[in-house]
């Protein structure tokens, strides 16, 4: 890329909320020349991914969109994963990213080359690009338990983001392990149809019952017509949101508190109610909503086991009070894993430094969107982004806007960027020193909200406190690596679609 060409080239990975997202704002730019490198067969992420039964969104769904693309026709205060999945892919579309993503496309290395990365697929394609910017999300890895005899299950065995159209449920005995999000949805959502459904609780978790109300027609008209409801609308439920999450790491914590314990007493059976209180703070992991999970759990079809798992058989799952509980069907809401990021995509980075080296310690990163080592690359939604109930999608945003900055920037100068290590160093220690204050761990739980090390991966800060701390980028804290003159390899093709 030549001084002042203003034509960069971009490689994205990931197709999701955040990668679509880029497109869109790099077509803003005039900037063309790039591809959205998606591993699965289509668009939306995690909404694709995962499309279990239940599955929807606990994010307002009005807030679940991008701030400049409304959608008027959502039909209740929270989604399901399938409204969800179309408005992005719908959205893909009006914006003109489809035709940018290449799928079944899943990128195996990344190795800086002195002047452009050079990208290798898992099918051995070669392409070279002069930005590279991972929008891969932080939950996509599924974590299956380690637990005796899993693989001797006789029944069916499904993880809960690996759902399959052709597993039957209704009226089979169901058993579910996780209490999570995603448990908490498919119980509450199998259970009405299952002959039995037994819950393998490991941890209780605060549940938040949040009713999903259908949403009057007349709203839909409103927003629809009205010019500035939509976007009105945005702004008040982002605030609300906003003054809640931030309840969870400074301030008075009463109320939220006591909406946990009001959710906890709408069980009546006081065994079951002891056995589902949690011994840590609410908060601490991230809060469950539903807004049928505690019907769901007292239904007389439905069990929840809080004995521990000791092993699988052929039959069912065997607890450690040697009861065996006989099931047809297994699913493993059992979570992801969060500390993969981009892996196991490898990277090498200038001086021939890999990002293995790079994160040997955990993720070093500057400000969550980029790392020392690696020039030109980016993340979108990256390891220490803000963690509670903070929609993805408006992180994504303000990423993106960093981000689109610093391309000019590149552009401009023609020149490579990448953070001071010192400096990435001293701020990541000032998020971890706040985020270690935080209920995360004062709570007294464990959550994937935390590294190997205990201390969260993930910024306490609110949403207002990363536009400021992202709004320009200071370009004192980076380091311009001259492009070398190197060329691409002959044969190796550009990321454009042209
Ligand atoms: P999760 O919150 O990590 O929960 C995993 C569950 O599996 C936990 O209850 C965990 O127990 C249990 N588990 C893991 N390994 C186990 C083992 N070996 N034996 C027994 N139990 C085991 O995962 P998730 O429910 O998929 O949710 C992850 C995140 O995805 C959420 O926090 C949220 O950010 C997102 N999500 C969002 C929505 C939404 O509506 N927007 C829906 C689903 C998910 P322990 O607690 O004891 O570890």
């Amino acid at each position: 890329m030549a001084r002042g060409s203003n034509t960069p080239s971009v490689a994205v990975i990931g197709a999701g909320i955040s990668g679509i997202l880029v497109g869109i704002k790099l077509r803003e730019r005039g900037i063309t020349d790039f591809t959205i490198f998606e591993k699965g067969d289509g668009l939306g992420g995690t909404w694709r991914d995962n499309v279990y039964p239940g599955v929807a969104c606990d994010v307002p769904s009005h807030l679940y969109v991008y701030s400049f693309e409304h959608n008027p026709d959502w039909t209740h205060r929270f989604a399901a994963g399938a409204d969800i999945r179309r408005y992005y892919e719908r959205t893909a579309d009006k914006y003109g990213v489809t035709p940018h993503v290449r799928l079944r496309s899943e990128i195996a290395a990344a190795d800086w080359q002195g002047n452009h990365w050079r990208l290798r697929t898992t099918a051995g394609e070669i392409y070279r690009a002069d930005i590279l910017i991972s929008a891969v999300g932080r939950l996509h890895h599924p974590s299956y338990p380690d637990i005796p005899g899993l693989d001797s299950f006789a029944g069916e065995t499904v993880h809960s983001a690996r759902w399959r159209s052709d597993v039957a449920t209704e009226g089979r005995r169901v058993g579910v392990i996780g209490t999570g999000s995603s448990a908490t949805q498919i119980v509450a959502t199998l259970s009405r149809t299952a002959s039995r459904l037994s819950l393998f609780q490991r941890t209780p978790q605060w549940v938040l019952a949040i009713p999903n109300d259908r949403l009057p027609r007349w709203m839909r008209w409103v927003h629809r017509y009205v010019p500035g409801a939509a976007q009105r609308y945005y702004h008040k439920v982002a605030e609300q949101l906003a003054e809640r999450t931030s309840v969870l790491n400074k301030g008075d914590r009463t109320d939220y508190d006591k909406a946990a314990q009001a959710s906890l007493d709408l069980i009546k059976d006081p065994d079951l109610k002891r056995r589902m209180t949690p011994d840590y703070a609410p908060g601490c992991k991230r809060m469950v909503r539903s807004p049928d999970f505690h019907e769901a759990i007292q239904r007389p079809n439905v069990e929840l086991v809080s004995t521990p798992i000791e092993r699988v058989e052929a039959d069912g799952i065997v607890t450690t009070d040697g009861r065996l509980h006989p099931l047809d069907v297994l699913v493993l809401a059992t979570g992801f894993k969060v500390d993969a990021f981009m892996r196991p995509m490898t990277m090498t980075g200038a001086d021939g430094v890999t990002l293995d080296e790079v994160w040997a310690d955990g993720p070093l990163n500057y400000r969550s969107v980029t790392v020392p080592g690696m020039p030109n690359f980016f993340m979108i939604n990256g390891p220490y982004s803000p963690g509670g109930s903070a929609s993805i999608v408006s992180i994504a945003e303000i990423d993106t806007g960093y981000v689109m900055q610093c391309i000019d920037r590149i552009a401009e100068r023609g020149v490579a960027i990448m953070p001071k290590l010192a400096r990435s160093r001293e701020l990541l220690e000032q998020v971890r020193a706040r985020a270690s204050k935080t209920v995360w761990i004062t709570g007294g739980c464990k959550s994937w909200y935390l590294g190997p090390d205990g201390v969260p991966i993930v910024n306490p800060a609110t949403l207002a406190e990363l536009a400021d701390e992202l709004r320009t980028p200071d370009f004192a804290d980076y380091e311009e690596v001259p492009l070398a003159t190197a060329r691409a390899n002959a044969g190796d093709a550009r990321v454009s679609i042209g």
